[in-house]
This record gives structure tokens, sequence and C-alpha cells, in this order.
């Protein structure tokens, strides 16, 4: 991570230097068909977008998240297509709860977008309705589209905007998606939002400390995605956890077989798998090379809270290391995404009783090492050791996953955070005593995975080992190893 927010509280916030983790996010809502999908591409451009889509009947159907760039603006925007079904039906609104509650969750702002050429249609009314219902801590900007196709000569954008103004979210701003039209009227509306909420972010001080995940967001089920490379157990682990508690959820007509979800209780929990669903119906012909199983792994490892990899153990103890190159790649994509890794070492069964062998001890700990070595930025990922043949994974797995949730989730109150700084910085022995940078305060801007800012004042920035050490000491300090923390440093005169 390099420096985070620049500049104290002077602005203007230069949104290219905020880390994305940071960066405020605007979900794009709206009816079928009013153009979410052309606004997103126009706004990411050509940078990378994490489609979790399946596009069916040319209409998008899930939520594509990408990191927007409108001038010198920057903000995640996400693109979602379960919202207009929850607000046409509400049917399926119950269905799609946990995702829409989960995409409003982390949207900060949301751009509500109508369709110029078709006047006001009664489902715009119902999205506002749904809009104030569900999102009312969200600021919302109402947006006409595809007005380049009206003659504002005539006055057509005129009346338009006028009757927009029924829906009740203010003047609406005249874009189009596919020309470009209005993009800087859209930029002078958005700016002063997201440069505020930047501030914000970033003066945070009030918040308190919750160690127990009870905020509004992490009230929300624990999406769990277990991935591995094929055959290593991960059908049989999901069985086991699924037991007789196992809940389909959809698919709704018109939905893609991606959204049926399977859902179960653990010890009063809800627990979501991801993309797991269609394994309940798999046959053995669907099972692809190792390859395949980094790309789905990288969408489910988008979705996820908490990644359980799956490892084979006598694969383990017949080859010279104990990860594959496909388990390396997907256990460093899962900790660089911020999500809470957790390995499963499946198949021990296989290895006990093996005659004049200790290879059941040597897995155990040659697991844990090459994890420490493939990962060395995160100390203590967890290692569970079990045999989902015999049944018995369900209570280990999953309380280590919860476990690894709740590190996950931890908030600390800037008051607290200050108080343990100024011990730990005296234990801290800085290389150059001369050119020695000060922290002024330090603050947790965000929980899921837990990030931090430290504000520097002076010249000097915290080197990367001041701030392995600052790493180092949060995680034994607070109990939170085993899972990705970041620390980012911000300059204040
Ligand atoms: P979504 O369902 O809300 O995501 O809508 P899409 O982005 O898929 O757009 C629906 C249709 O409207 C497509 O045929 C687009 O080409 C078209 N469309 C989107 N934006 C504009 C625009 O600004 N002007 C015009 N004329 N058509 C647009
Ligand atoms: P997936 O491709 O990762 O979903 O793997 P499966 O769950 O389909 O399992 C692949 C094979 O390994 C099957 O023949 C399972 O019966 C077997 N298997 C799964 N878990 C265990 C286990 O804990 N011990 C043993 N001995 N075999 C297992």
């Amino acid at each position: 991570d390099g420096p985070g927010v620049k500049g104290a509280c002077p602005r203007p916030v230069d949104f290219t230097k905020v880390d994305v983790d940071l960066l405020p996010t605007v979900i794009l809502v709206g009816r079928p068909n009013v153009g979410k999908s052309a606004l997103f591409n126009r706004l990411i451009r050509r940078r990378e977008a994490l489609v979790y889509n399946t596009p069916d009947d040319h209409v998008t159907r899930d939520i594509r998240e990408g990191v927007a760039k409108l001038g010198d603006l920057r903000f995640r925007v996400l693109d979602s297509a379960g919202l207009e079904m929850a607000a046409s039906s509400g049917s399926i609104l119950d269905r799609t709860a946990g995702m829409t509650a989960n995409v409003l969750a982390r949207s900060r702002f949301a751009i509500f977008l109508i369709d110029v050429r078709d006047g006001l249609h009664p489902m715009d009314l119902e999205v506002g309705k749904w809009l104030r219902r569900h999102a009312s801590g969200i600021t919302t900007i109402l947006v006409m589209n595809k007005s380049e196709s009206l003659d504002d000569g005539a006055g057509y954008l005129m009346a338009a905007a006028g009757e927009a103004h029924r829906l009740g979210y203010g003047d609406p701003i005249a874009i189009s998606a596919e020309t470009g039209l209005g993009m800087a009227e859209l930029y002078e509306a958005l700016r002063p939002l997201l440069e505020d909420y930047m501030l914000q972010v970033v003066n945070d001080e009030g918040s308190q400390d919750n160690s127990s995940c009870e905020d509004e967001e992490s009230k929300l089920p624990l999406q769990l995605a277990i991935v591995g490379r094929p055959n290593v157990g991960k059908s049989t682990l999901l069985n086991t956890l699924l037991q007789e508690d196992r809940v389909l959820v959809g698919p709704e007509a018109g939905l893609t077989r991606d959204s049926v979800r399977a859902q179960f209780q653990f010890e009063g929990r809800t627990i979501y798998l991801v993309d797991t669903a269609g394994w309940l119906q798999k046959t053995k012909q669907e099972k692809g090379p190792a390859s395949l199983s980094i790309m789905q792994s990288r969408k489910s490892i988008m979705r996820a809270h908490v990644v359980a990899l799956v490892l084979d153990a006598e694969e383990i103890a017949n080859a010279r290391s104990s990860m594959k190159h496909a388990e390396v790649v997907i256990a460093r994509r899962a900790v660089e995404e911020g999500r809470g890794l957790v390995v499963i070492v499946n198949k021990m069964d296989l290895l006990r009783g093996k005659r004049n062998s200790n290879l059941y001890e040597k897995v155990m700990e040659a697991v844990p090492e090459e994890i420490q070595t493939v990962i060395p930025q995160v100390t203590g990922i967890p290692v569970v050791f079990i045999s989902a043949l015999e049944g018995r994974g369900r209570i280990p797995v999953m309380r280590q996953v919860i476990d690894t949730y709740e590190k996950w989730c931890l908030r600390l109150s800037t008051a607290r955070l200050n108080r343990w700084l100024r011990k730990v910085m005296s234990r801290h022995s800085w290389k150059n005593q001369a050119a020695q940078p000060k922290i002024k305060y330090f603050t947790q801007v965000k929980a899921r995975p837990p990030t931090f800012v430290a504000f520097v004042t002076g010249k000097a920035q915290l080197s990367d080992t001041d701030l392995r050490f600052l790493t180092k000491s949060l995680k034994e300090d607070f109990d939170i190893g085993g899972i990705p923390i970041r620390i980012m440093q911000r300059s204040i005169l």
C-alpha cells in the first residue's frame, strides 16, 4: 500500500491517490433497459470489472463492480440487476434480500436512472419507493438517460425533467450513457458529495469498538466460498456442512442457475455458500482442469467474506511441496482481495494408520509452514485438518470460519487505538532516530478487512519496516492474527 489519502483537510481531495478500498461506492439502480450497463461501461472504461454476471436474454442478472473514472473522480461503481427485479416483484425481493441488503450496505450513493424517451414509467415510481424504503441512508442522484435522443429545442427535455421531479429525487441530470452527453454535469453533481464523504471517512473519530460483528453490516449472513482444485473433496465437504439443514434458494423464473444459493445454519448463524449450489447436482463431467478452478475460484473469492481453500492430504503426503500452483494462486488471491482465508486439509483419514509412517504428523507440520512461505504478509492463517468423508469436519471447519469472520469484522475505536499506539511506539526501535516520522494519530477507517490509516506529521514517511511492526503489534495486541489487515499512511502538515 502506498500513501493513502493525501492532504490533511484542505480540498480538493485527490481521488487518484486514494486507496481503492477507501473509495466511496455508488450503485446504479433503475428498472431494466434504462441503460445501467451502458453507464457502468462508460464509467469504468477499459478498466477491469469484476464481472460476476451471466448475460441472459440481454439483461444483466447479477452484480458487476468496478472502479469508475469520471474526470479526476474515482469511485467504486456497482451495476446491480437484482435490484430491479426486487423493485418489480415482491416475491423475488425475499429471495434476493440477502444480496440486495449486502449491496446496499456497501453503497453510500446511488445513481437512479430513468429513460427519458419513455416518460415516467410506473416501474420508475416503484424503484423510487423501493429506494426510499431500503436505502434511506444513501444519497441519490436522479439521472435521465438517453437524452441525446430528444431534441431539446422542442422543450422535450425540460418537460421530461419536470415530470421526473415527481419521483422526489430533485432535479434530474440529463445524460446519455451512449454518447457521453451530460458527463460533466454528472461529475459536478457527484464531486462535492464524494469529496465530503472522503473527508468524513478519514476524519471518522467517533467509531466505537465493535469486536463481535454486531454493526448493521455484519448482521448480514456470512458468505462462505469453498474453493480448490477438482477432486480435493469440496462437494463432499459441502454436503457435510449442509447436513439436513440444506436450503436451496431459487432459482426464480428468469434468474440464472448462478443465483441458486445454498444456505445453512450453524450455531444460530445463517451461512450462505457462495457459488456452490450447482455442485449439488454436479456430474463428473463438470470437473474441469485446475486452470478452470482458478477462474471459478476467482469469481467466488470476490463474492465471499471468508474463503475456505480445500487441499488433499494424500496428495500432499505424496508430493514434495504441499500446495500446487493453482492452490497458491487461489490462496494469494484471497488474501490480496482482503478476504478471510481458512485452509482445509481434507482426506486426513487416508494418512491414518499407514504402517511405519508419520505422514499424518508430517502433513500437519508441512502445510502451515508452506502457507507461511507463500503468503508471508499474513502470519497464522488457520489450517484445519479433516476428513469430509467421515463427516466430522463440520464443527472444526465452521468454528474456524466464524472465528476468522469475526476478526475480519473487528472495529476498534480511535480512542482505544491511540492509547495502544502510544504504548506500542515506545517499544519500537526506529532505524533513523533523526528522521523519525511521528504518527499523530491512528484510526480504523474500515472493517472487513480491518483497514487503518496512520496520520504522519513532518516530512518523513513510515518505512515498510515500521508498517510491518505496526501490523504485527496490532495483530498480537488485538488478537486478529490470520487475516489480512491493511495500514495506510497519510501525511498531514
Ligand atoms: P440496463 O438493463 O439498465 O442495464 O440497460 P442497458 O445498459 O442494457 O441498456 C438498454 C438499452 O438501451 C440498450 O439497447 C442500450 O444500447 C440502450 N441505451 C443505453 N444507454 C443509452 C443512451 O444513452 N442512449 C440511447 N439512445 N440508448 C441507450
Ligand atoms: P470435488 O471435486 O472437490 O468436489 O471433490 P469430491 O467431493 O467430488 O470428492 C472427490 C473424491 O474424493 C470422491 O471420490 C470423494 O468420495 C473423495 N473424498 C472426498 N473427501 C474425502 C475424505 O475426507 N476422505 C477420503 N478418503 N476421500 C474423500
